[in-house]
């Protein structure tokens, strides 16, 4: 499988680095012909603004919308969430998504607590071992979004569909469960 990894700004290299450890090929995804070219998409943690003006700029922002809307696989971790996302609370103005999942996120919704930490989260049947930065969380969400896990009362972790998004960042643990989870769950059901 042909994995993407949208390469405009962010923690991309971690993301290719466990799409490689995963056994998948790893397409940094710059350009239209490469985004064209991938089975699957990943949207890197960062800054959600940044990397959707640079969507813009670089010609792949209606691209990005159109293949999710076609059902490309896709999921974003934390700043990756906030682009999944249709809905967004404490946004920067004008501020654009490609969306697909049908939540509200709240952007840097732990901020006013802690900048940073780190937590054990069930996961699947299983403990896993979080990292969240300025993360956002699920305030909202629709019928047709799985929960697949919550920290301080709120999902930070949803599916829906072909689309897989993540409050925290497992690119930046040596733990592969959500990408393993994405791969073997969500990639091989379409
Ligand atoms: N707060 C960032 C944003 O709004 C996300 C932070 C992250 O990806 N670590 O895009």
């Amino acid at each position: 499988m042909k994995v993407g990894v949208l390469a405009l700004q962010g923690d991309f290299r971690e993301h290719v680095s466990a799409v490689i450890e995963c056994g998948h090929e790893a397409i940094e995804v710059r350009r239209l012909s490469e985004l064209e070219s991938i089975d699957s998409l990943i949207l890197p943690g960062g800054e959600s603004t940044t990397i959707a003006q640079l969507a813009a700029a670089f010609d792949l922002f209606e691209p990005i919308v159109a293949r999710i809307a076609a059902g490309m696989p896709v999921y974003g971790s934390c700043a990756g969430m906030i682009l999944l996302s249709n809905r967004i609370l404490d946004g920067a103005e004008g501020q654009r998504t490609f969306g697909g999942l049908d939540i509200t996120v709240r952007r840097n919704a732990f901020g006013r607590q802690v900048d940073s930490f780190e937590s054990d989260l069930q996961f699947n049947g299983r403990t896993l071992h979080a990292i969240f930065i300025r993360a956002p969380w699920v305030e909202e969400f629709g019928p047709g979004v799985e929960v697949l896990s919550e920290a301080a009362g709120h999902p930070v972790a949803v599916r829906q569909g072909n689309l897989l998004a993540t409050s925290f960042h497992p690119e930046l643990t040596s733990n592969l469960e959500i990408h393993r989870y994405f791969f073997d769950e969500i990639c091989k059901s379409v």
